[in-house]
């Protein structure tokens, strides 16, 4: 790997010209001498001019090197306090949540997923047939992600690959991808994860806190009851349409089963988009050890990123003692397992009831890195951590998808087994 940071220093001015003047001329004579002596000037100063306090520094690197967070419940938010009406509440100013533009700005947060979340159904049917408005109210969630990232789109701009996530921050705006939250949401259908696809969504957690037509999750606090044993068969056929289409599979929430099962079929690296360590919580909802033990790019290990989620209950036994160490602590346990190229951040901020010490909303993403620069963590590792992991997995999700394509992979024709609704129709002529 490079020791560059993620992305190159920015220079801000944007030289563009709608004068008559010849371009050529402008540039030869009066521009280039100008950024020749700028170029010195700004070396001269970066030399000097680098902090040395551990937060200063921080703020230094993350200006090159912006956090992607995996996970952030921002449209939810919408949905649940505002009703989806966005004209209720302004993203400029002091949001109740834990997410704003000046705090974004004031954190260095350069991208999130924004997730794309309604709730799963205890009560959904033996195989959850019953017949729900899941889909209906996902569209509702990705329309209220579009009209922010419109109305907002001075700051906000929507990214589909990881290219896309690298020019919008270089743009100085916040590069917006959309990650579901459960395998619920697709209507027993792959026809549905195909439509998510083309209106944005990049993962998929395979299930939320309930298990699903595809899989079985880990519910929260303890195990739910199993009903496949970790995937469906039409879970192992959602895996393999996942890694064809372009969606990374989201291993968060699903019980250890689903997960190693999911683990042995894909083709393409994976990522655990806000989960904390079970090594310190013995939370069915935290992710094991020997999960963990399977991401990496070593033989019989699948490439990934393991994004630390910051919710206190998850992280402890007893949250009011998580702070800003805890949590890096947690990514140091992540990174003894794992190495520094497979963790990242999902803070699952405004999901979430309560908060670290120190991390108590966007702005504060500095702290974390403050205090792994005490530890020692350098400006290329803390660049990984930022978002550098994630990007070499979502570009590995991509080089995957287009490859299958290639290799002549037809979109799957499975349909749930369970389903009478697509039977062929009986015709008397
Ligand atoms: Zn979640």
């Amino acid at each position: 790997m490079s020791s560059q940071p993620l992305l190159p220093q920015q220079s801000h001015p944007n030289p563009r010209t709608s004068t008559g003047t010849p371009r050529k001329l402008i540039l030869t004579t009066i521009l280039v001498p100008i950024l020749l002596i700028a170029g010195i000037i700004f070396v001269g100063i970066k030399g000097d001019g680098v902090p040395k306090d551990d937060l200063g520094l921080a703020r230094y690197y993350l200006k090159s090197s912006p956090v992607i967070d995996g996970h952030i419940d921002l449209p939810e938010f919408a949905r649940a306090f505002y009703g989806n009406n966005i004209s209720a509440f302004d993203l400029n100013k002091p949001s109740k949540g834990h997410v704003d533009i000046p705090r974004i700005r004031e954190g260095s947060l350069g991208a999130f997923f924004w997730s794309i979340f309604v709730e799963c159904r205890e009560d959904n049917g033996k195989d959850f047939l019953h017949p729900t408005f899941q889909v209906r109210d996902t569209l509702e969630q990705i329309d209220v992600s579009n009209r922010l990232i419109e109305k907002y789109s001075d700051t906000f701009a929507f990214a589909g690959t990881a290219d896309e996530v690298e020019v919008a921050i270089k743009q100085g705006k916040v590069a917006s991808l959309y990650g579901l939250e459960g395998g619920h949401m697709l209507g027993n259908s792959l026809a549905v994860l195909r439509t998510y696809h083309q209106l944005g969504v990049r993962y998929m957690t395979l299930t939320h806190s309930c298990n699903n037509a595809f899989a079985d999750s880990a519910g929260i606090f303890e195990p739910v009851e199993e009903r496949w044993g970790g995937l469906s068969p039409l879970g192992r056929a959602l895996i393999p349409e996942m890694n064809r289409v372009g969606i990374l599979v989201d291993l968060s929430h699903v019980s250890d089963k689903t997960a190693l099962q999911a683990l042995s079929i894909t083709r393409a690296p994976v990522m655990l988009s806000h989960s904390a360590a079970r090594h310190f919580n013995n939370m069915s909802r935290n992710v094991p050890d020997e999960i963990l033990a399977k991401i990496g790019r070593g033989k019989h290990q699948v490439d990934g990123v393991i994004m630390v989620n910051f919710f206190p209950v998850f992280a402890s036994a007893k949250p009011d003692e998580v702070d800003v160490a805890y949590i890096a602590d947690e990514v140091e346990y992540i990174v003894s397992k794992t190495g520094k190229h497979h963790v990242g951040v999902g803070s699952d901020y405004d999901g979430i009831e309560s908060t670290p010490k120190g991390l108590e909303d966007v702005s504060k993403y500095p702290y974390l890195f403050a205090e792994l620069i005490r530890r020692g963590w350098t400006q290329h590792e803390l660049s990984l951590l930022a978002g550098g992991n994630f990007l070499r997995v979502m570009r590995g999700m991509e080089e995957t998808s287009r490859r299958l394509r290639k290799d002549g992979w037809e979109p799957s024709g499975v349909i749930y087994d369970k389903r009478r609704d697509l039977d062929p129709v009986e015709w008397e002529l």
